[in-house]
């Protein structure tokens, strides 16, 4: 043996060239040259298998040769202890006579001498068997003669058969290490097969950020490897796939099932069918750090199950799970970059606006759109009127309309100030719906429609098919609804700051620039138009009399009948001081000579302290579209001057005027 040899042996465990107990190595197929392989003492008591095997096999190739008639053989152990043989032999191997032939070999090659005792009157001859290596005793190959008067041919038989039985034990031994080898080649190999299937698979899952894909590609990669399996994969997520072989994982009543016992107990499950029925169900979990998503349903015959390489199922699943459960966070963070990107495109077109008609219009528009609804309608409480009114909705028929506060879906939804999901209208009804009936939906998502705090609408949107609407549409509406009621209560706001620069704090009625502002705007696009300026006479006196905080309420009172005697479409404005005027659009003199009585004698009926008032009253048509709102309020002047040297409490037209009793 080589220096080199001898090195590779002796940094081989034992256990390198041990056999187990039914002959074959236990080995770590380690790569031992062949030739250096050999046994070693701490082998020896292993090795009984080996010693009958080459025995029978030294038996069968040494049949019919002259010695076999002659002498019988036996192999005994390094220690003397009977290992095979020719049975009859077996009883002579007495203690004594094995010592000999031990004691012997110690001081000799051979031994050989003629039995006593149980061997009376027999030759025997015993040679040792060598390792091939390191050149130990691993056994005692013994021949036994009938004739003692041979001993010298029956040694060298002995040795002879001695030498052909060690060959047959190390063919054999090699055969077997050559055998086993073969078979750790070959589990080494499927190893590497099995291990690249799973690194591909691992490597396709591991780029996949699409949830479908990687479920597909589930499905796929075990019906590539067991081609006649049935798989199916049960899907415990809220996830629609266009796959026909991914199905909702529903844990109803059939708890039996295999692919539900696997997803409670969250282990491989197999589960075989009773004759004459041959298939084996098998439910592997497809599992993520957080949970268990799935289950990989495999069907096959009960002959295929052997060869189904269940450890490496499972950790394909357990990779479509960990795949699985990245994709979805993926998909998860996107639809919230989406959500976000939606909220802020949504702020700021709504805040470019502080018209709510605008508002309300284009909310109804980005809605339908970022939701994908069929139709949107957005309600809001209107306080004068007591109901809810339609500012905005795409459905023909329901534009302005105005419900009682406690109908239907949005009344609910008004009423309850919590949002609302409805899979399926025909089904469960809640409430009547005009807007469901007559759009013929059968899903809605409703928010109640909060500005500064409050509930003043709701935002409803529907959809004709059933079930439409998901979980994150439901919660998009609530955040962009939240905008859309930011941006109302802007337009408010605004709307109120507008009101009250246009209005006199006292009387509430428009302030002069406003009613400058508006006679302009008429004169643009109306035929003609009156102004009557009205004033309380001697109201110095009234001042004097009751104090100026009386004469304040007695100011209110003359606005009020003011208001509440024209058209809602006439302008009354504070003029200055205790001076009033009210442009009427689209009347003459005559028409407004009459107003103006009306107010008069309201006045002069229903104010408390009673005061009276003188008016005078101008007007313009467009035959004189010249006339400058300036010379309009110059001519009424003039008539109300006209009026209080009159007497007062009368009215005056430019050269007309109608007197009081
Ligand atoms: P006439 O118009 O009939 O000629 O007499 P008059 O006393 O009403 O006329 P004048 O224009 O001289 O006086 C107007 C008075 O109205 C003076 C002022 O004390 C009073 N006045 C003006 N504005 C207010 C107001 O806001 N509150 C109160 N209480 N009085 C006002
Ligand atoms: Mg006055
Ligand atoms: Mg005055």
């Amino acid at each position: 043996m080589s220096e080199e040899q001898r090195k590779v042996y002796e940094s081989s465990p034992a256990s390198a060239i041990m056999l187990n107990d039914s002959g074959h190595f236990r080995g770590n197929g380690s790569c031992l040259l062949h030739q250096s392989l050999d046994i070693t003492p701490h082998d020896f008591p292993y090795l009984q298998p080996l010693f009958s095997d080459s025995y029978q096999e030294w038996l069968r190739e040494s049949a019919g040769t002259q010695a076999m008639k002659k002498i019988s053989w036996a192999l005994l152990s390094h220690e003397g202890a009977w290992l095979t043989g020719a049975p009859e032999l077996m009883e002579y191997f007495v203690e004594s006579e094995v010592q000999k032939i031990l004691r012997t070999l110690n001081s000799q090659k051979v031994a050989q001498f003629v039995g006593k005792g149980s061997f009376e009157g027999r030759a025997v001859c015993a040679v040792p068997l060598l390792t091939r290596v390191h050149g130990d005793v691993f056994a005692i190959w013994v021949g036994v003669s009938l004739n003692p008067m041979e001993a010298e041919q029956s040694l060298m038989l002995t040795e002879t058969y001695a030498l052909l039985y060690r060959a047959c034990f190390y063919r054999k031994l090699d055969d077997i290490f050559a055998e086993d080898l073969d078979k750790v080649h070959s589990q080494a190999e499927s190893e590497v097969h099995r291990r690249s299937i799973l690194f591909q698979y691992v490597k396709r899952m591991h780029v996949q950020n699409n949830v479908d894909c990687v479920l597909v590609e589930a499905i796929d990669s075990v019906l590539a490897l067991y081609p006649k399996a049935k798989v199916e994969l049960f899907m415990s997520q809220d996830h629609e796939s266009g796959h026909p072989l991914v199905r909702p994982l529903l844990i109803h009543h059939w708890q039996e099932e295999v692919y539900v016992r696997t997803f409670m107990e969250g282990s491989l499950t197999i589960h075989e069918h009773k004759d004459p029925d041959t298939t084996v169900e098998i439910g592997i979990p497809m599992g993520g750090k957080q949970g268990v998503y799935g289950v990989i349903h495999v069907e096959v015959d009960k002959s295929e199950l052997p060869e189904m390489d269940l450890e490496l199922l499972g950790m394909m699943a357990d990779a479509a799970g960990n795949a699985f459960e990245n994709a979805k966070l993926y998909e998860q963070s996107n639809l919230m970059i989406h959500e976000l990107r939606m909220i802020n495109e949504l702020t700021q077109r709504l805040n470019k606006s502080l018209h709510l008609a605008e508002i309300f219009q284009f909310a109804n528009q980005e809605l339908l759109k970022i939701l994908k609804a069929d139709y949107c309608c957005i309600l809001i409480y209107n306080e004068e009127l007591g109901g809810l009114e339609v500012v905005s909705c795409n459905a023909e028929g329901l534009a302005k309309e105005i419900f009682e506060k406690d109908y239907g879906l949005g009344g609910l939804v008004y009423h309850s100030k919590e949002p609302m999901i409805l899979s399926d209208y025909q089904q469960e009804r809640p409430a009547e719906s005009k807007l469901m009936e007559s759009t013929q939906s059968s899903s809605m998502i409703a928010t109640p429609l909060t500005v500064n705090g409050d509930v003043r609408g709701v935002v409803l949107l529907t959809h004709a098919k059933r079930h439409y609407f998901s979980y994150n549409s439901y919660r998009l509406l609530q955040a962009l609804t939240s905008h859309v009621g930011l941006a109302i209560g802007n337009a408010f706001l605004h709307a109120e700051v507008r009101r009250m620069a246009n209005r006199d704090m006292l009387t509430e009625l428009y302030a002069r620039h406003y009613l400058d502002e508006m006679i302009h705007e008429c004169q643009k696009r109306d035929f003609c138009g009156s102004l009557i300026v009205v004033d309380i006479d001697e109201f110095k006196q009234v001042n004097d009399t009751f104090g100026h905080q009386r004469g304040d309420k007695i100011l209110k009172q003359v606005s009020n009948i003011v208001k509440t005697t024209i058209r809602h479409s006439d302008i009354p404005a504070r003029w200055g001081g205790e001076e009033l005027a009210v442009y009427l659009p689209g009347l003459g003199v005559r028409q407004a000579m009459q107003v103006a009585e009306r107010i008069r004698l309201r006045v002069a009926e229903e104010t408390d302290p009673r005061v009276t008032v003188s008016c005078g009253i101008s007007e313009w048509n467009w035959t004189n579209d010249k006339i400058s709102v300036e010379s309009l309020f110059y001519r009424a002047d003039m008539a109300l001057y006209e009026a209080k040297h009159g007497g007062r409490n009368r009215i005056m037209a430019e050269k007309t005027e109608i007197r009081s009793d």
